[in-house]
């Protein structure tokens, strides 16, 4: 088995492999299922700080950025896409799919969202029914600052999606402080279970954008208001992924039981950044530096794949690449949730110390002693 130190998924603790192997009851008919499910989305909703309503959804986080756009949009909405990264540029393809018009806000992948510059053009153009605002935008390891931008959004009327899953339990979040209207989390990220659950918390205000609807939603499956009267009905849209959830909620349980989590994301993540510069590489962005994860450029002489096999292949580490236009431009460490460890990362900069040594790209020091000097 590899050490996977991707941002996400990410090594799952043995209590959640437990959970997840417990016995099943009929999720659809043993009503105490139902006390657990509401039980564990009230408990996502405390940590993440908000009397909003949180639903475990049964697919990928993919899902609950797709049901969010879904449940929101009716045909000829201006949704406004805040893109300053690859998954923040996505959300267009959302939006267009459900018959809304997108309208793309474009920025430097590099910087995190100016805030004064949104705020300058929103004075001009506010006529959107929702914008979407990436937290974390993992590919490039860009981190937004959603405590001003929501805000800000939110004094237009404007609601906001916010695509949390590979930041929230990973960074500060306070979804009421916040403003939030959506946010999508996942479960394979900080949260640390394996990859198939997504999590959406929905404000009032969106509840009541989907209920004054004049246009049937145009799923089922991405359709939030199928599970409106869950509860008082012990009555789920479709059977709910039992051990899933049974794995979802130990991983839960260990968040809440680990109240040093945030400090430890950002000690590693700013002992990580200094172990790349310190060393003489980049990172790729200049402004908005996620805690889950560090992106550092390709050093000139080698490859990414070069750097991925030799990490993989000598030292039993996963590191990422990168996609869309990063692709082959960058690799990504992944420290988030489990992975958010000393020692792990510890081990993936001496890996990566051997493997630039092997591959003939000299370092301005070793990556390994600058991160454990810097902690
Ligand atoms: C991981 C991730 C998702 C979920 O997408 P997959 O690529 O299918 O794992 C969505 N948004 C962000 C920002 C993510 O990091």
């Amino acid at each position: 088995m590899y050490k996977i130190m991707t941002p996400g998924p990410t090594q799952v603790a043995e209590n959640v492999r437990m959970a997840r192997s417990r016995e099943c009851t009929n999720p659809d008919l043993d009503e105490s299922f139902v006390e657990f499910y509401k039980e564990t989305c009230e408990k996502i909703s405390r940590l993440l700080k908000t009397g909003n309503e949180t639903l475990i959804l049964g697919g990928e986080g993919i899902l609950g950025l797709e049901a969010a756009c879904a449940s929101l949009t009716e045909p000829g909405d201006k949704v406004l896409v805040l893109d300053n990264g690859i998954f923040g540029n996505g959300f267009a393809d959302f939006v267009s799919m459900y018959g809304g018009v997108p309208e793309l806000y474009t920025k430097d992948y590099r910087e995190t969202l100016n805030v004064q510059e949104l705020a300058e053009y929103l004075k001009e153009h506010h006529d959107y029914k929702y914008a979407t605002v990436v937290h974390g935008d993992t590919p490039s390891g860009m981190l937004n600052d959603v405590f001003t931008i929501c805000p800000l959004l939110k004094q237009y009327g404007i609601l906001t999606v916010v695509d949390s899953v590979s930041a929230s339990f990973g960074e500060p979040l306070d979804i009421d402080a916040c403003q939030i209207d959506i946010l999508c989390g996942g479960s394979q990220k900080v949260v640390s279970a394996p990859p198939g659950l997504t999590f959406v918390v929905v404000s009032e205000d969106a509840k009541k954008a989907m209920a004054e609807r004049k246009t049937p939603i145009a799923s089922f499956y991405a359709n939030l208001k199928t599970f409106e009267h869950y509860y008082e009905e012990k009555w789920f849209p479709y059977t709910m992924p039992i051990s899933d959830i049974y794995g979802l909620r130990a991983a839960i349980d260990n968040i809440e039981a680990d109240p040093d989590i945030l400090e430890r994301h950002a000690k590693i993540a700013e002992a990580s950044r200094k172990a790349v510069t310190g060393a003489g590489l980049k990172l790729y962005q200049n402004s908005g530096f996620s805690n889950t994860v560090t992106v550092f450029e390709v050093p000139q002489g080698t490859t990414d794949k070069a750097i991925l096999e030799g990490v993989k292949k000598d030292y039993n580490i996963m590191l990422a690449g990168s996609f869309g236009v990063l692709a082959g431009q960058v690799i990504r460490i992944g420290h988030m949730g489990n992975n958010a460890r000393e020692d792990k990362v510890r081990e993936v900069f001496a890996a990566l110390d051997g493997t630039f040594k092997k591959l003939g790209v000299s370092l301005k020091g070793s990556m390994e002693q600058i991160f454990v000097d810097s902690l």
